[in-house]
């Protein structure tokens, strides 16, 4: 694609609009008419806690698409033939929020962005997180992010199945991807403890970060797969699987154990009784292994979405990159924050558990 088309492929549209509404308006719907576990969050900086609500609304929102596509309402390739102008809608809409809530942060007491911006008052600020009837629904940015991942990643499908050009890497992909995603909503209790819901503000960063950056590039395999042919042999496919598998069970049973752990702190992990340090740090299970473990488990898996690309080209391993460079200057900024938090527990830690998030490596 040449510069003047993908300019021209950049330009808004209505259907594009439509397209962005029609999701933002389910998400406002359902969230405040399906019902979900209620859960507490963890005791935040200023002593107080949320409670938050988890949805499972993912399922509900595939199989609505399902009936529109059946009904001809919607394509099920409508988002795959508008990829760039859904880019720079959503780009343009995420712009428009975070100004919103910059105004309300300016005008709020604290002259801040907020920790809990469903409780400043503003109808935009707490529709953005509280969807207005329901306000202790749980970052619906990041909820709205990881299902247009999906819905890309569905639409891409479809495409290639209209095309002809299904291939195993496709569906390598695709499953990856979809188990994933489903996982988060399964899992969702466990982001009440994550570093986004408990010590990241409102703005910029959460807004552009969930609802253009994940989509978006996230699906970047797909979109290249539909445009480049790969071969892959047993063995690469059982290779891919494994780095699957692994990055799986090292991401899911690290953040279950601290989350596990938060709620009660004698629990034990891999069936023993659990290290701790000072009453409050986890040092065993994948916490005695490094201090962020979960992140290496990350790491695996975007690498086993990028795999089933082959090695022909970087392009497809965007999100790996990406990925690995976030969640170094990640851990830096949570390791600072604990040390802060935690003082001389968090230098015990340390000293029991040098590394960062590979051992023997980082
Ligand atoms: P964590 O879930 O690792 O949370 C960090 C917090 O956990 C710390 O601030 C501290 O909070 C607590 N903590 C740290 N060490 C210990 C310990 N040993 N024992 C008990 N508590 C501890 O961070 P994230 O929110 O960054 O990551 C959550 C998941 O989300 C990860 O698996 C990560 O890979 C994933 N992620 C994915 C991204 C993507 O783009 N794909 C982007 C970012 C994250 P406290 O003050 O409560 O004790």
């Amino acid at each position: 694609m040449d510069l003047s088309s993908l300019l021209q492929a950049l330009i808004p549209s209505w259907n594009s609009a439509y397209l962005l509404l029609g999701f933002f308006a389910y998400l406002a719907i359902a969230g405040s008419i399906v019902l979900g576990k209620l859960v507490p969050g963890v005791v935040l900086a200023d002593g107080t806690r949320l409670h938050y609500r988890c949805l499972v609304l993912l399922l509900l929102l595939v199989a609505l698409l399902g009936i529109s596509a059946k009904m001809d309402f919607v394509s099920p390739t409508a988002i795959s033939e508008r990829g760039f102008e859904l880019l720079s809608t959503t780009f343009i809409f995420s712009f428009l929020v975070t100004l919103a809530l910059y105004f309300a942060g300016c005008k709020s007491q604290s002259k801040s962005s907020s920790l809990k911006p469903h409780t400043t008052g503003n109808l935009i600020h707490d529709w953005w997180f509280g969807i207005q009837l329901n306000p202790q629904f749980m970052g619906i940015d990041l909820k709205a992010g990881m299902m247009g991942w999906l819905l890309i990643n569905l639409s891409v499908l479809a495409k290639s199945i209209q095309d002809g050009t299904l291939s195993k890497s496709m569906i390598l992909f695709q499953i990856f991807c979809a188990l994933y995603i489903l996982d988060y909503f399964v899992h969702e209790e466990y982001m009440t403890s994550t570093w986004d819901i408990i010590a990241e503000r409102l703005g910029f960063m959460l807004v552009f970060g969930d609802l253009v950056w994940i989509p978006f590039t996230f699906s970047i395999q797909g979109w290249w797969l539909l445009a480049n042919e790969v071969e892959l042999t047993m063995t690469t496919i059982i290779a891919n699987c494994l780095v699957f598998l692994i990055g799986y069970m090292v991401f899911r049973g690290a953040n279950k154990q601290k989350h596990v752990f938060k709620k009660n702190p004698k629990a034990p992990i891999w069936g023993k009784p659990p290290k701790v340090i000072g009453g409050k740090l986890l040092a065993s299970g994948y916490w005695g292994i490094a201090r962020h473990c979960n992140y290496l488990g990350d790491l695996l898996l975007a690498l086993s979405f990028s795999l089933p690309c082959g090695i022909s080209s970087p392009v497809p391993y965007f999100y790996p990159i990406y990925l690995l460079i976030l969640l170094i200057w990640r851990e830096r900024r949570d390791e600072s924050r604990c040390a802060k938090k935690y003082k001389e527990i968090w230098t015990e830690y340390r000293k029991l558990v040098p590394w960062r998030i590979l051992p023997y490596v980082y």
